[in-house]
């Protein structure tokens, strides 16, 4: 029986998703509890298919309603930086997705679940549109209230935009999969902490004290 450390806390155990484990990746985690508390994110990237290799998952039909509604949407008032650069979520997706202007409402319902296409093009697509939400969120977002943003939007919406900082999306290497599955817990705790009872949660506990010796 493989032993390792819990991936959200790092304390030792040999209890293991067995749903990750049946797709060759050992996700391990020390209780029921901390397997919880990653659950909001790590159902997307769960079990085979979907762990190994890490796959980002389709739009919900939710987030593809959104996407549609808000592509002429333009930034808000707080938008500086890399925000400003695109007016509408539907230029981010040209600028940055190589995506022709003309076909983005296709490009969005292909990358809608349930969706039957498999491939990188029509991942990255709802990676894109994750990145163009947060962008959005942040660009209504005052400066006093940034260390809340990260719990203003979904933690898979979240992590990706984490992700992007990190500037994995191109990269094919052997450790890639463990890493974002590494880095999907530490973005889940990042996002409980900016959530305003912060001190109290245990989040910052996880965050805050070294790990389990
Ligand atoms: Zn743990
Ligand atoms: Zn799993």
């Amino acid at each position: 029986m493989p032993a390792g450390r819990c991936i959200i806390c790092a304390a030792e155990t040999k209890t293991r998703c067995s749903s990750c484990a049946k797709a060759g990746v050992d996700i391990f985690f020390c209780s029921p509890k901390h397997q919880k508390l990653l659950w909001p994110l790590h159902r997307f990237f769960c079990g085979p298919g979907k762990a190994n290799p890490f796959k980002w998952p389709a739009l919900s039909r939710a987030e593809s309603r959104h996407a549609i509604d808000n592509l002429d949407t333009p930034p808000g008032p707080h938008a500086k930086g890399r925000t400003c650069r695109a007016s509408t979520i539907m230029e981010h997706l040209r600028d940055e997705a190589g995506l022709p202007a003309h076909c983005h409402v296709s490009q969005i319902l292909h990358a809608t679940e349930p969706t039957h296409v498999q491939g990188r093009p029509v991942e990255m697509t709802a990676v894109n549109i994750r990145i163009a939400e947060y962008r959005l969120v942040r660009s209504n977002t005052a400066d006093a209230d940034l260390l809340t943003l990260p719990s203003l939007v979904p933690p898979l919406t979240y992590f990706t935009q984490v992700a992007d900082v990190f500037g994995v999306f191109d990269l094919s290497a052997d450790w890639l999969t463990g890493f974002l599955h590494r880095l999907s817990a530490v973005s889940l705790l990042a996002r409980q902490a900016s959530i305003p009872s912060f001190e109290e949660s245990e989040a910052a506990l996880l965050l805050l004290l070294p790990a389990h010796a």
